[in-house]
């Protein structure tokens, strides 16, 4: 029964099943469920992930909409 969808695939950090065509991940998509999972067991901070990937972007994006 788990292994009724041939794409699902078990992130190496986290360990949680997931959908490898699905992973934001850009090149190690097979082997982590995402960015985080995969910068995160490549050795950057949780902080620096959360400062990197998640808010920065998103107050970049939400700045430029405002600006325009
Ligand atoms: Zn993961």
């Amino acid at each position: 029964m788990e292994r009724k969808n041939p794409h699902i695939r078990i992130c190496k950090r986290c360990k949680l099943p997931y959908d490898w065509r699905r992973s934001p991940s850009a090149c190690m998509k097979m082997t982590y469920c995402g960015s985080l999972c995969e910068r995160a067991d490549l050795g950057f901070t949780i902080e620096g992930l959360v400062n990197d990937v998640v808010f920065l972007p998103r107050s970049a994006v939400l700045k430029r909409l405002l600006a325009a």
